[in-house]
């Protein structure tokens, strides 16, 4: 052990850029770690009968509830709208499993077809002229580099959400600058800009390659927050540990104030979900997900393109409770940059660890 440390410390030195590589090898242990991690909690799962209903409305991974037969409570076909009236929760055009077509196509496409075709307003606002939509949901996508990833998104998503008959926006929040990602505090300054353009009542927090393979996986807002990508294919559609709540989350905006938003003090990837998730729990409220095959997803295959992981992470989510009230929507500062393009508001940011000052707990 000490030979290899003493061998690795002399090569870093003769070999400069050895040090780089040596910080790859090290960055793919703690990868690796962080999968076993996820697999022992897979078996915790499995093993612990208790813990599988941990904020879930169904029981996790290849159970009984898969073979069961789907809710068989959706409208019928010739169900009639009223204007007047709110447009109910499971409509007939919800058919349940979708194709999901992962195959570049410019935007230039997709804002035709949906600004011509499907009635999206400029700047990405629709609404249902058959009933009165029971939510107003603003969809905030975290964004950086990901330009063909867009454009498939909308195209599930908008058809998907206008089957749901919900009134919804689209703020694609990029981060410019040279910062690590800070997924977070973008979700933070997206919803700021949101709560500007109209009174909002539910909040998606949806990552841009992450398309829903289920219409029926209704995007409004409950009594509690909901997780929404409960089953991803990167993970074999089982729920990685009863935590998880990543990829794609929703919360009432009462709920989101309660909380005091998203921390703003993850740079790069991972754990902010993890903290969110703290969050929720120490402010009394739980999580539900979807059951079944409802919650699937498949995920946009990508490099993560000079992403950098945030080793920080679990040092931070040791402290979630002490620092809930002193870092998230109260201590948030920023400039943005603000565009409509025809199916989104973009709202463009640098981002930068001064703007979210931090007193100490
Ligand atoms: C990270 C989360 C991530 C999860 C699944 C965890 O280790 O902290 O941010 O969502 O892994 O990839």
């Amino acid at each position: 052990m000490l030979f290899t440390s003493i061998t690795l410390n002399s090569i870093c030195l003769l070999f400069p850029s050895a040090n780089t590589y040596f910080f790859m090898v090290q960055a793919q242990g703690i990868m690796l770690r962080d999968n076993v991690r996820t697999i022992g909690q897979m078996i915790r799962l499995y093993t612990n009968k208790n813990s599988t209903l941990n904020g879930t409305d169904y029981p996790d991974g290849t159970n009984s509830s898969e073979y069961l037969a789907q809710p068989t409570t959706y409208l019928p076909e010739n169900f009639t709208y009223a204007q007047n009236l709110p447009c109910p929760e499971r409509l007939p055009s919800m058919k349940g499993l979708m194709e999901v077509n992962m195959t570049e196509v410019p935007m230039e496409v997709i804002e035709m077809k949906f600004s011509k075709f499907f009635g999206v307003e400029f700047g990405g606002q629709w609404k249902p002229k058959d009933c009165r939509p029971r939510w107003k949901v603003a969809i905030l996508i975290p964004f950086r580099n990901r330009h063909e990833h867009l454009p498939i998104l909308f195209q599930h998503l908008i058809p998907m959400l206008q089957r749901q008959r919900l009134h919804f926006g689209f703020y694609v929040i990029e981060q410019s600058g040279s910062q690590p990602f800070n997924r977070a505090m973008l979700f933070n300054v997206g919803f700021m800009e949101a709560m500007k353009d109209l009174d909002w009542d539910c909040l998606i927090f949806h990552d841009v390659d992450h398309i829903p393979e289920n219409d029926r996986n209704y995007y409004g807002c409950g009594q509690m927050p909901r997780h929404f990508a409960a089953k991803l294919d990167k993970y074999m559609y089982i729920l990685p540990y009863s935590e998880f709540f990543g990829g794609v989350s929703g919360l009432t905006v009462d709920q989101f104030w309660k909380i005091n938003g998203f921390p703003n003090a993850f740079w790069g990837w991972g754990g902010e979900d993890d903290d969110l998730w703290n969050r929720v729990q120490y402010a009394d409220l739980n999580v539900t997900r979807p059951e079944g095959e409802i919650g699937k997803y498949k995920s946009i295959p990508h490099h993560h393109r000079g992403e950098v992981q945030f080793l920080g992470r679990y040092k931070l989510l040791r402290y979630s409770k002490e620092r809930q009230h002193l870092d998230g929507l109260n201590n948030l500062h920023y400039s943005p940059h603000i565009s409509l393009s025809s199916l989104y508001k973009n709202i463009s940011v640098d981002l930068y660890p001064e703007l979210a000052p931090i007193t100490e707990y």
